[in-house]
């Protein structure tokens, strides 16, 4: 290759360059300082503080021979992936910055963004698996997530293995065999363990350590990623790369967005899995758009301020909810009560979160003069912005469950989601007693 097409000597003009450094002094710079400039160079964009967004869905080369040497990385035909910005499906101005500063937060070599969450799962179930292969799985999922497994991979011959999330070793020992033995008679491998921790709606963690060591004892490593979906806890109060995860999904819809005005999705981790997860993301598109982006980025400024209070309000409501006569129990990582669940809690997580589950004495009626009488908390899926929200997963996010399956992941009548946001916590307090007089 001759020096005339070495990209180096001719940057594509405007693309900002990988960051080199989070480091000031030998000192390792926390997230919550590197998120107000890491991979942003102002002097590219007329020194603007802040990224403008970038709409163009091409960029100009500066010469022939940058053009086709970004191609040889985008096409793979070189290692190292695209040098220089080429179309926006690939990738973009605001993504990149975006996807540098997500890898931050999780500890990741590297991070891909997505239009949502699902697309995020949807890609890389479709990037890990082939005829024949067999997913491993947690559950419960994320009802969206575990509705992909079952009905659309199933499409495409493969198939999956669950088991609870709070599994023991043994337990986990058992499914791995089992796995190994279901797609040796399929013909395939199992190319993807994927987790969801807590889960949704009832908060059972799962056991990462745990699972990396059945999976190394029964698998390559290298071709058989843990995948965890760590929208609950992430990026504050659990970081699963830490634990043996190789990859972290994310809804940013939830708290990394945090305002519930967006929709969008990430992935990071090891860099062999995602240049995978990539590679099919520039086939299909499924990139996050700028201007999604760059609300991100200002989300990403105030992430840890915003789980901070929402955790510390949840701590205080959950008290207040724990004595009240007319609460049955809670499904809160703060208060637990099962000895291996608090084991699991105590190795991998460092906050008890904000969203959680509470049971009423009564069932759907008394659970929906609650819902309905909230004047504060809006009745409302989802969770992690910056308000309260509430709902009843039974009749609401979970009612495609089947009847038996909800019994069987503990989605009772009685249960309310709880999604606790920064507002003031007495205030809340006083909203969840009122509308408990109601029931
Ligand atoms: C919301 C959610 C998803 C799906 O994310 P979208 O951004 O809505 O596509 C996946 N997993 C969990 C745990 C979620 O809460």
């Amino acid at each position: 290759m001759t020096d005339a097409i070495d990209a180096t000597e001719n940057p594509t003009p405007r693309r900002n360059p990988k960051p080199e450094t989070t480091k000031i002094a030998g000192r390792e710079l926390k997230p919550s300082t590197l998120m107000m400039g890491h991979g942003y160079d102002p002097t590219l964009s007329e020194g603007s503080l802040k990224p403008p967004i970038f709409l163009t869905s091409t960029f100009a080369f500066p010469s022939a021979a940058d053009g086709k040497r970004h191609f040889e990385g985008i096409t793979g035909q070189r290692p190292g992936g695209a040098e220089g910005l080429v179309y926006s499906r690939f990738n973009a101005p605001n993504q990149e910055i975006l996807e540098d500063r997500l890898a931050i937060w999780d500890g990741a070599e590297e991070a891909l963004s997505f239009s949502s969450g699902m697309t995020a799962i949807a890609i890389l179930m479709l990037a890990a698996c082939k005829a024949g292969d067999v997913i491993v799985h947690s559950g419960p999922l994320y009802a969206a997530s575990e509705g992909f497994v079952a009905k659309i991979m199933a499409k495409y011959g493969v198939t999956y293995i669950d088991f609870p999330a709070g599994a023991t070793p043994e337990e986990l020992d058992e499914v791995m065999k089992k796995a190994k033995a279901q797609a040796e008679e399929q013909g395939g491998e199992v190319p993807l363990i994927y987790l969801e921790s807590p889960g949704n709606p009832t908060n059972a963690l799962v056991d990462i350590e745990a699972v990396q060591q059945a999976r190394d004892a029964h698998f390559d490593a290298d071709r058989c990623p843990i995948a965890i979906d760590n929208t609950f806890l992430g990026p504050l109060w659990q970081r699963p790369l830490d634990h043996g995860a190789d990859l972290v999904v994310y809804s940013l819809t939830k708290y990394v967005g945090g305002h519930s005005d967006l929709v969008a999705g990430s992935i990071s981790g090891r860099k062999r899995f995602i240049d995978a997860i990539r590679a099919l993301r520039n086939t299909m598109g499924g990139i996050v758009d700028p201007n999604t982006a760059w609300m991100l980025l200002r989300s990403l400024e105030t992430v840890e301020l915003r789980m901070q209070r929402a955790g510390e309000n949840a701590e205080k409501v959950c008290a207040f909810l724990k004595a009240h006569p007319k609460v049955e129990g809670l499904g809160y990582l703060g208060l637990i009560e099962d000895e291996r669940q608090q084991d699991i809690y105590n190795r991998h997580c460092l906050g008890a979160g904000s969203t959680f589950s509470v049971f009423l004495k009564g069932g759907e009626a008394e659970c929906f003069r609650f819902l309905d009488n909230l004047k504060i908390a809006k009745l409302a899926v989802s969770l992690g912005g910056t308000e309260t929200l509430a709902s009843h997963p039974a009749s609401m996010t979970h009612l495609s469950v089947p009847h038996a399956r909800r019994q069987q992941l503990g989605i009772s009548d009685s249960l309310v989601r709880i999604s606790i946001g920064i507002e003031d916590a007495d205030d809340l307090i006083a909203d969840f007693e009122q509308a408990l007089e109601h029931v």
